[in-house]
């Protein structure tokens, strides 16, 4: 029997629990708005197991907000050769608005994911699910 590796599932927005059944619609970056499936194609899984689970994704998106203003901001500083002073503080401020603007879908999508993957002990891979032919 042919397993998906759970680093496959995460990387592809794949469900939890049979790491097949796409959980959004449409790609990171398409003209289409992403959107959430209620339940995996392949498996029936509930991908909002309770009402509001997804507010839980709130915070794993700002812990990768975070992350990813800190990095723009050194990587400003490093690439611009921008000084850390007050004639500067847009170069920064820019950069960091417009790059959060451009990473939103990508961090709507890996915050529910990660949410989904990782931290949803009540969600176990379940290989039996895992064995549709592609
Ligand atoms: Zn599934």
């Amino acid at each position: 029997m042919q397993r998906t590796s759970k680093l496959y599932a995460i990387v592809n927005g794949k469900c939890p629990q049979c790491r097949r059944g796409d959980i959004f619609t449409g790609s990171v970056f398409g003209f289409n708005i992403q959107k959430t499936n209620k339940n995996c194609a392949n498996c029936g899984l509930r991908f909002e197991i309770e009402p509001g689970y997804f507010y839980a994704a709130m915070y794993v998106s700002y812990a990768m907000n975070m992350a990813e203003m800190i990095g723009m901001g050194f990587a400003t500083y490093y690439l611009s050769g921008a000084k850390i002073d007050f004639d500067d503080i847009w170069l920064y401020v820019s950069v960091i608005i417009l790059g959060s603007l451009i990473l939103s879908p990508f961090n709507y999508r890996y915050s529910r994911i990660i949410l989904l993957h990782l931290l949803s002990p009540k969600i176990k891979y379940k290989p039996a699910y895992d064995t549709a032919v592609k």
